[in-house]
């Protein structure tokens, strides 16, 4: 242990530091190469694991969920972004997203990723083998209108290593946990560089970096999860991202967006498996405990929520509004009625087909969440003779999928989003409009971010967080160039970068005797107790499960004092070993990340995601006052929030 006080220092000064080596920076470290080609740039890439299996995509996907196609229109996809998230998105990212994303599919495809195609008689085939490519006019298996089907189990390793083969091996440094990001000396409101350590090694890395593409993923385990004892480290979404993204570019004086924002996906019970390809592909029916479809049954719910209940696909979170109303008032369990869409399927296809799309059935899971196919064999569900339980998960905050909490940042030059803004409250210091320069920029010079980071738009999923990631790169080679001149200088020095990053370890290697049992220490909180609280707290008031995902008030103001407290405790964090540092700033990152959704669920005066949150104080849609973002800044010398409105202005036509 006592080598952890000593540990070895490394500093670098690089031009582009990149944070995470998932879907958008792989996206970034691909596109990069060809833009900086000649510039000298010195590029790096960090991520805490090893990107063949890191972030969201870890397991595989066996869907691609947004691919344009020849046949649809860019506008149109704006417009089902903005529709699905309760009609508050920023339709210029959504736009330029829809327009570059196809780009992206084609690299996977000629990258050696399986894509399901339909021939010329209509027939599909699980796989690109001798069938023409996207690129030259094939025609992919839809599962949905957006959705295309892919083999896709190594869907992360080939993505990786086109990323790994683009930027080289020498400028990427794996298992690096970046804990902070640093602010330049001579301007604060500049980024000038970050710190973190190996999660395997005695070292501490500080690099100095003009432009820093954060891009750490969203942010799960804030609320106590459904699968607890047993099933303790069960969650949809990887457990690995813990809020980095947003709490390192809070606290470097980011503007943040909708943080109030969540995603609560509805999915097959205690495994979390996907549910997209059984309503898609098997036209499976969600029904209550009797056999009523509740999407029928509580059809009049939707007019409430007028447009965005009427649209020919309701929002997702009012999908989960119909359904929360049975599980509440008695008439769950919900299922998942597998066996009357396989039974449908068998009335018009071949027996060859039907043994082919069960296969599919588990296929599905054996791609992306190989734990449901241990539910199934452990419960004897065959989903042709037995139905499956549905269950809404925990809430996650993530900005790519069905979710659009993030980092407000500079969209398109070209696509015409308002760019003087005047509404009161925007703090002066913020750009006004919604172009400042650089595409994937936050508020904060030369920090820019890309997938899960980026608020306001979501949606983007797998394929559309690599184009966004590759958008980020071009622009910030463009950063680079444009402030040649510029010298980034830490506003922090090593030595308490240090001496931050390994409290932790400190306060464990001071404490360590004080006591017998390791873990019970009134000097110190072990990461796992220090979560447990904070799951707890967000759990109970912040509208998680325990509530139906119902607040009010007083129950957030309840919350607000409690995570001060363990905010103040948090820096009693101790930790024993490398693991447990990890786990240490995670959670620290998660902390900020709640804090931000409380703050902003607080300030919006509605309730604009039923189903995915209610405020039963204020339980309605306001669309005449709160038809707007809410944004804010943290001040991390006060460890205050201020929320403030911004306008929403549609720019693509939503009558249409
Ligand atoms: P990620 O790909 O999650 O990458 C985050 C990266 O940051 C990881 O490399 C992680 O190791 C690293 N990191 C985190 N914190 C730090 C830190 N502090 N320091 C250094 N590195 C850090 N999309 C589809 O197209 N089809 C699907 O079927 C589909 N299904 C999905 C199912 C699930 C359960 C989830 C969660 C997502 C799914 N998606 C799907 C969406 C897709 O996975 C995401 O949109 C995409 O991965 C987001 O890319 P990202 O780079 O923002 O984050």
């Amino acid at each position: 242990m006592a080598e952890f006080g000593n540990p070895e220092v490394v500093e670098e000064t690089v031009d582009v530091l990149m944070i995470g080596g998932g879907m958008a920076n792989c996206g970034a470290a691909y596109e990069i190469m060809k833009w900086a080609e000649g510039t000298n740039l010195n590029i790096k890439l960090v991520d805490k694991a090893a990107m063949d299996r890191s972030g969201a995509v870890a397991q595989g996907l066996s869907a691609i969920n947004t691919y344009i196609g020849s046949e649809q229109d860019p506008a149109d996809y704006a417009r089902m972004v903005s529709n699905d998230l309760m009609g508050i998105t920023r339709d210029d990212l959504a736009y330029d997203l829809g327009r570059h994303v196809d780009e992206s599919v084609h690299l996977f495809e000629e990258w050696g990723l399986p894509i399901w195609k339909t021939d010329e008689n209509g027939e599909r085939h699980d796989g690109s083998k001798g069938m023409t490519s996207l690129k030259d006019g094939g025609k992919p298996v839809r599962s949905g209108k957006w959705q295309i089907m892919i083999n896709g189990e190594s869907y992360k390793w080939i993505v990786a290593e086109a990323a790994k083969k683009a930027l080289g091996m020498d400028r990427i440094q794996e298992r690096v946990f970046i804990v902070k990001l640093i602010n330049d000396k001579n301007d604060p409101s500049r980024i000038a560089g970050a710190a973190g350590f190996s999660v395997r090694e005695h070292k501490v890395y500080v690099f100095k970096a003009k432009a820093i593409l954060l891009a750490a993923g969203g942010c799960v385990n804030i609320f106590r999860p459904r699968s607890v004892g047993e099933g303790t480290g069960r969650a949809w979404y990887p457990v690995w991202n813990a809020g980095s993204t947003y709490s390192m570019a809070a606290e470097a004086g980011a503007e943040l967006t909708l943080m109030e924002n969540r995603f609560v996906p509805t999915r097959f019970k205690d495994g979390y498996g996907p549910v997209g390809a059984w309503f898609l592909l098997f036209k499976s029916q969600a029904t209550n405990a009797i056999g009523e479809t509740y999407m029928t049954r509580n059809k009049e719910m939707l007019d409430d929520y007028p447009p965005y209940g009427q649209a020919a696909v309701p929002a997702s979170c009012l999908r989960n509004h119909l359904m929360l109303k049975e599980m509440k008032e008695g008439r769950g369990p919900i299922w998942m009625d597998t066996v009357t869409a396989l039974g449908n399927l068998r009335e018009t296809l071949s027996p060859r087909e039907v043994k082919h799309l069960e296969a599919e059935a588990w296929e599905d899971f054996l791609d992306m969440c190989v734990g449901q196919c241990g539910i199934w064999v452990g419960e004897n569900i065959e989903p042709e003779k037995k139905n499956s339980e549905l269950m809404p998960t925990e809430p996650y905050l993530l900005g790519s999928h069905s979710g659009c909490c993030g980092i407000w940042t500079s969209g398109p030059t070209d696509v015409g989003a308002p760019t003087d803004e005047t509404e009161a409250g925007v703090p002066d210091h913020l750009p006004s409009g919604w172009n400042w320069g650089y595409r994937g920029m936050t508020t904060v010079k030369g920090l820019f971010t890309a997938g899960d980071g980026v608020g306001a738009s979501g949606h983007k999923f797998s394929s559309g967080s690599h184009a966004e990631g590759r958008m980020a790169a071009k622009a910030m080679v463009k950063y680079c160039l444009d402030n040649a001149d510029f010298t980034p200088e830490l506003d922090t020095s090593t030595e308490d970068l240090v001496n931050e990053i390994l409290r932790p370890v400190k306060t464990f290697l001071e404490h360590k005797d004080y006591s017998t049992a390791i873990d019970v220490n009134p000097n110190y909180i072990t990461p796992k107790m220090l979560q447990f609280r904070l799951q707890k707290i967000m759990d109970e008031y912040v509208a998680g499960v325990a509530t139906y995902y119902t607040t009010n008030e007083h129950m957030m103001k309840v919350a607000g004092e409690k995570l001060d407290m363990l905010k103040e405790d948090s820096e009693k964090l101790r930790a024993k070993d490398l693991h447990e540092l990890l786990r240490a700033w995670e959670n620290y990152h998660r902390i900020l990340t709640a804090e931000a959704h409380l703050k902003h669920i607080e300030f919006r005066q509605e309730s604009r995601y039923p189903g995915f949150y209610y405020r039963a104080d204020k339980n309605f849609v306001d669309e005449e006052n709160w038809h707007c973002f809410v944004n804010s800044i943290y001040d991390k010398e006060t460890g205050k929030w201020t929320c403030f409105k911004r306008a929403h202005v549609d720019l693509v036509d939503k009558s249409k």
